[in-house]
């Protein structure tokens, strides 16, 4: 059986592990190719767009895909939309892996948006220390709050900076612990946090770093998705296959 993964997250990458070891797949990960130095995968992969949902239909279509998985970042909104079309045009079946979006807990102080830019405008006038947690891709309306001292954390150098007076940026690959992200927003003397409800617990670290030290977090909610058949874990993803696998032995397919 042929599965294309939809990939760029760590579960994506989990999943591409446990289809190598199980021996019945022959999965390929698709990466949009925005980071320099992507994690190796256990499987082959390719990167890059596919030119919309016609071209991801052309490709499930020219690779002979017999299963797409969507296991994208909850934010790459365009691409699983691109992945309903896709499949259905191509007649291909389609799970998608979507984890839970975090919940706010006893002690956090969420101020929960719409947009990068209501984000800023959360922010408010009065200049404070920001810890930054987003793509190197959403920072650019920031330069729209210049009053304020940035911390930018991203997986790939921001390039150019940020036309702001003060910004520090790392470039760092997480997963990172509660105790690393407490630390840096001591150091940094943050006052307060932008970060994206990716949900998981990869990048979980700074939301109860956060909660420990008392600090409001600008979480941006998550974008609508497509409807589409969808489970919440790699395991569960698995099972999925092995059923339809099972299915289509017995029909002799
Ligand atoms: P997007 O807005 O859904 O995708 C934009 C275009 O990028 C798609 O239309 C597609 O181009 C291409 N693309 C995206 N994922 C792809 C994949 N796995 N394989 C091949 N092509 C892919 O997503 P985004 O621009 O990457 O990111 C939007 C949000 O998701 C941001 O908040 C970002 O930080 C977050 N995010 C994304 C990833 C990721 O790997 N994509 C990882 C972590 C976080 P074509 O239409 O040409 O096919």
């Amino acid at each position: 059986m042929r599965i294309l993964i939809l990939g760029g997250t760590a579960e994506a990458r989990a999943l591409a592990q446990a289809l190598a070891a199980h021996g019945e797949y022959e999965a390929t990960v698709s990466l949009a190719g925005r980071t320099a130095e992507p994690l190796p995968q256990a499987v082959p992969v390719r990167s890059g767009g596919f030119g919309g949902a016609d071209g991801l239909a052309r490709y499930l279509r020219d690779a002979d895909v017999d299963v797409l998985i969507d296991a994208t970042h909850p934010f790459a909104a365009a691409i699983s939309a691109n992945a309903v079309q896709a499949a259905e045009s191509a007649n291909v079946k389609l799970l998608a892996l979507r984890r839970p979006p975090w919940e706010k807990v006893s002690g956090d102080n969420w101020i929960e948006v719409e947009s990068v830019e209501q984000a800023v405008t959360a922010l408010g006038d009065t200049p404070k220390r920001v810890f930054l947690a987003l793509g190197r891709n959403e920072l650019q309306p920031f330069t729209a709050a210049p009053q304020h001292s940035y911390l930018v954390r991203s997986v790939d150098p921001v390039d150019p900076p940020l036309a702001v007076r003060d910004a520090v940026y790392i470039a760092a690959r997480g997963p990172f612990s509660e105790e690393e992200d407490r630390d840096l927003l001591t150091r940094h003397e943050i006052e307060a946090i932008v970060a994206k409800n990716s949900g998981g617990t990869a990048t979980y670290s700074k939301i109860a770093a956060a909660r420990a030290l008392g600090l409001p977090v600008v979480m941006l909610k998550r974008p609508a998705l497509p409807d589409a058949a969808s489970v919440a874990t790699v395991e569960e993803v698995v099972a999925w296959l092995d059923h339809a696998l099972t299915l289509s032995t017995a029909r002799g397919v």
